[in-house]
């Protein structure tokens, strides 16, 4: 079968696939069906932590599909009890909520928000406050968080009841609340699809005080930038606050479907029987996965994210054809002079898959990548960025 036309002919067009279609893998190395190798610079877009068909995660994921793969939500399980637990106590969140994805986690955060500040304020209190440029997923209520217009347009109406400020914006913050009541602010401390853009720090500390002066829930989105990508557990560690909410996916499952929403202490009792709820959100299987991941993410590995992207960073700093580098452990982004696209285009002819966002060459190697790898693929990132 040819793979790239039987998927054109059948497969919605929702994405612009890179002209490579991969059939395996082992760590960073993944392999084409012409037989050619790369370095993985994207594992799936921050999914597999470990990279592919990592030896510890199959053995979890598979020892557990031999008990059972799947029961209803109607009963308990060990994985998904043992990985709350575990998520629990390295946050100090409270309860957790298993769904499937990055928006479902999204979607549960702004129920427990909206429901919150109901109870709390009346039910005009229901804004959600995201920032121009974020992401937060793509039905129709986390669109609406979406702060940019272009994902918008031809899907109307979305869901109300959300407002933008641009990033460190408090000011902008203080008049909205004047104005709207407010249930809740959501945001990404590093916007990933937004092009790897780092909140600043006095901005994020003034948002957690204001918003805990005035009683409105801090939510942080930590789909892409949690789970040890930049150098701590959850990004906002590295800020110095705790938030109301913390929601997960991408490399918590190490590559199975995943979307957990963290609640903390205020929010923690929010939900009762019946407010939520998904069929596959806390899949024995996928949890035994994510444990298994979870339990690796120590202070070594982070370590090791920190000395690897202090590596990365100066192998671009001043590279001929590069800009600027942006971001935070082994989550980075590269302006670079030539546009990203054809960046991204040379270094796939020479073996290196790597992603973007906006117009920067994004970068989300596998925690665990070997040195050697991440050198190679350093140098032919760079020789692909030079004018
Ligand atoms: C990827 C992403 C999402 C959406 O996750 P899905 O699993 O694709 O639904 C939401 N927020 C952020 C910050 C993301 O990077």
């Amino acid at each position: 079968m040819d793979i790239k036309q039987t998927d054109k002919e059948y497969i919605a067009g929702t994405y612009a696939r890179f002209p490579v279609a991969i059939v395996s893998g082992k760590g960073s190395l993944l392999t084409d069906d012409e037989g050619k190798t790369y370095i993985d610079m994207g594992s799936g877009i921050a999914v597999n932590s470990f990279g592919a068909s990592d030896d510890v995660w199959v053995r979890a994921v598979t020892e557990q599909l031999g008990k059972i793969q799947h029961t209803s939500n109607l009963y308990y399980t060990e994985p998904c009890a043992r990985l709350a637990k575990m998520l629990c106590e390295r946050t100090g969140m409270k309860k957790v909520f298993f769904g499937n994805s990055g928006a479902e986690a999204n979607e549960c955060a702004i129920k427990a928000a909206r429901k919150y500040a109901a109870e709390k304020n009346g039910d005009d209190c229901h804004t959600v406050v995201t920032l121009v440029n974020s992401f937060h997923g793509r039905t129709l209520t986390t669109l609406a968080a979406t702060g940019q217009d272009h994902y918008h347009e031809l899907f109307q109406p979305l869901t109300p009841g959300f407002a933008h400020i641009a990033a460190n914006d408090i000011e902008g913050l203080k008049t909205l609340a004047k104005e709207t009541k407010l249930a809740a602010v959501m945001i990404e401390c590093i916007q990933g699809e937004g092009g790897v853009v780092p909140l600043e720090r006095s901005f994020v500390k003034e948002l957690r005080a204001f918003t805990e002066e005035n009683g409105i829930l801090l939510i942080c989105d930590e789909v892409q930038t949690g789970n040890g990508r930049t150098g701590a557990l959850y990004a906002y560690m590295n800020y110095g606050i705790t938030p109301d909410i913390v929601t997960t996916a991408k490399g918590l499952g190490g590559g199975l479907p995943i979307g957990a929403a963290l609640l903390g202490e205020k929010v923690a009792s929010v939900f009762g029987p019946g407010d939520h709820g998904s069929t596959f959100g806390g899949n024995p299987a996928v949890c035994a996965g994510a444990c298994s991941i979870l339990e690796r993410i120590n202070d070594d590995l982070l370590k090791e994210v920190k000395e690897k992207s202090d590596y990365l960073v100066s192998a671009f700093t001043g590279a001929d054809g590069i800009e600027s580098v942006s971001g935070m452990g082994l989550m980075l982004g590269l302006k670079t002079t030539r546009p990203a696209a054809d960046v991204v285009k040379t270094c796939i002819e020479k073996g290196v898959l790597c992603l973007t966002a906006k117009d920067k060459v994004r970068l989300l190697p596998a925690l665990n990548i070997p040195l050697d790898l991440l050198q190679k693929a350093a140098y032919s990132i760079m020789e692909a960025a030079k004018s």
